[in-house]
Formats: structure tokens, sequence, C-alpha cells
């Protein structure tokens, strides 16, 4: 069985929360921080155990910061 789980590049991210919205299991929240207050928009967080790795924010996102990767390695 080989289930995939988003993978963000925040570099690329302009927290516009359309991926959180295409989510239909609601997987997705708006609430990560960049490092060091780098950054004061929020970022999307995945919450691993509700996504069913279906790919919606993936196809969703305009800047195409989102891959899905194999969920099998730890991490
Ligand atoms: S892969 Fe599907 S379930 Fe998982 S976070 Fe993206 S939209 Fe939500
Ligand atoms: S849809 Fe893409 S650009 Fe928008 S918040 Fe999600 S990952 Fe960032």
């Amino acid at each position: 069985m080989t289930k995939k789980k988003p993978v963000f590049d925040y570099l690329l991210c302009v927290s516009c929360g359309i991926c959180a919205q295409a989510c239909p299991v609601s997987a997705i929240g708006m609430m990560k921080e960049g490092k060091s207050g780098k950054y004061r928009n929020l970022f999307p967080e995945l919450v691993k155990d509700n996504c069913i790795g279906c790919g919606r924010c993936a196809d969703s996102c305009p800047m195409d910061v989102i891959r899905m990767e194999e969920a099998d390695s730890e991490s």
C-alpha cells in the first residue's frame, strides 16, 4: 500500500490558503509560521493523521508549491 502525502515548498508559498480550502477532510491548516520570525504570513501545515492522500491540495495550488510524495518514510 503506497499512500502519498503532500510536501510543501514554503519558499514559493504565497499563503493564499487555497490548498486548505481544497482539502476534503480538513487536513491542512494555515498555522505554520516562518522560521525565526522571518515571515509574517501563515503557511499550510499538514495534519498527517487526517490526510487521505487524494492530491487535491497539490492540484489546487496556483504556485505549484505542493508535491505528492510516498508517505512510507518516517518524518
Ligand atoms: S492530499 Fe488530499 S487529504 Fe491530504 S492534505 Fe491534500 S487535499 Fe487534504
Ligand atoms: S495553495 Fe499553494 S500557495 Fe496557496 S497556501 Fe497552499 S501551498 Fe501556499
